[in-house]
């Protein structure tokens, strides 16, 4: 299967993120930080009214979450992180309302549940710890309660309220998570396009000008590195005034196209190849000499001569000349380009349809 040009050339990650997203490692410290003082109050209430466990019980969450912030900062271990917290908070909002705390009145801070579960878990286990949540609320307000040693004295108008209203703020949390993933979806989509169009030739689908150089540059980095030497060949279909004169300037762009793709089955998948200008292809060979260059270009111009495109049942082809330069020294990749086009150059004047290689040594 030939390779696309996406393939040959999309070897780094996406540059886009979400910016403006609150990130959930620091969304779970800040709610821990500002749960500190409220358990501290709470613990303190709890201990005027003669209840023993209740502060502690407070106290050792408040510890918790103050751990679980300090184990992240060393770790940087945010699926640890997220899943503490994730315990943490559900078997306090459980306590709070099984032991009626403050007389019943924090079963209230269930509603600070559900958003915070959305906002910092998948939407599936954002819904089943709601249901969960949901359901235990319901069974709590049940007569099934009255069989243990809770004590549960709330109003049937409050259980139904508090019921209704829960639910009504889980669905509606459901809804917004729901409308929230889709736009983050939606705008991480089209920052890739973004991007993608950024690097590519519309045309030919090939990398671009910009890409080129961008990997020129990363090329030149890691040849400065390892100093292995790479190779640039800069290629140029011949005459091709005459083809879009002769045929029209759609024959002229299926050339163009079926070139680039002769130059992505040619070259290797760590190769870039790009379109440089409107009939210029410019080849990166990773890690090449001279003499291995020199044999893969003939081997283009050679597929790029035997291939054409039909035109009313007729085949029309064309050659292209190709510059070779490999880098040399510490030569700028500024120079590296000029000597690839002085190859091409001489390609051209020598009756194209030819490789021609740069081997002067550049001043060091
Ligand atoms: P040489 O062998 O010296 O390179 O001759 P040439 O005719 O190829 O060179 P010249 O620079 O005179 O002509 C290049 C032509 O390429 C002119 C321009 O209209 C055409 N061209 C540039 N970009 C595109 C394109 O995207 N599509 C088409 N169809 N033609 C293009
Ligand atoms: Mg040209
Ligand atoms: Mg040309």
């Amino acid at each position: 299967m030939p390779k696309t040009a996406t393939e040959v050339t999309d070897n780094t990650q996406s540059q886009f993120r979400v910016t403006g997203e609150i990130p959930v490692p620091v969304l779970i410290n800040w709610i821990s930080v500002a749960a500190a003082p409220l358990l501290a109050f709470f613990a303190w209430r709890s201990l005027d009214r003669g209840d023993q466990l209740t502060p502690v019980l407070l106290t050792l969450f408040a510890a918790l979450l103050a751990g679980n912030i300090l184990i992240y900062a060393i770790s940087r271990h945010a699926a640890f992180h997220r899943r503490a917290f994730m315990v943490l908070i559900t078997t306090l909002f459980t306590y709070l309302a099984v032991n009626a705390v403050e007389d019943g009145s924090a079963i209230i801070w269930l509603f600070a549940y559900p958003p915070i579960v959305f906002y910092i878990s998948e939407a599936r286990v954002g819904v089943a710890t709601c249901v969960m949540g949901l359901v235990g609320v319901m069974l709590l307000f049940s007569p099934l309660a009255n069989l243990t040693q809770l004590d549960v004295s709330y109003s049937t108008n409050f259980r139904i309220t508090m019921v209704l209203a829960l639910a009504f703020e889980m669905i509606t949390c459901y809804i917004l998570d729901r409308s929230r993933r889709r736009s983050k979806l939606g705008l991480l989509a089209l920052a890739s396009e973004f991007e993608y169009a950024a690097k590519h030739d519309a045309l030919t689908g090939l990398a671009n000008r910009r890409e080129a150089l961008a990997q020129l540059e990363a090329e030149y980095e890691r040849y400065l590195r390892n100093g292995r030497p790479f190779t640039v060949l800069l290629a140029d279909i011949d005459l091709f005034k005459n083809i879009n004169d002769t045929h029209g300037h759609h024959v002229g762009d299926d050339l163009i196209v079926l070139v680039g793709n002769t130059f992505l089955d040619q070259c290797r998948k760590v190769d870039t190849v790009a379109r440089w200008g409107g009939e210029e292809y410019l080849v990166l060979l990773a890690e090449t000499g001279t003499d291995e260059a020199v044999h893969i270009a003939n081997r283009i111009r050679e597929a790029i001569a035997e291939n054409a495109v039909m035109v009313d049942q007729k085949p029309i082809a064309c050659t292209a000349s190709i510059g070779v330069a490999s880098i040399h020294g510490q030569e700028s990749i500024d120079r590296l380009l000029q000597r690839s086009d002085e190859a091409l150059y001489l390609a051209k004047t020598l009756g194209r349809n030819r490789v021609c290689v740069h081997q002067k040594q550049a001043p060091v």
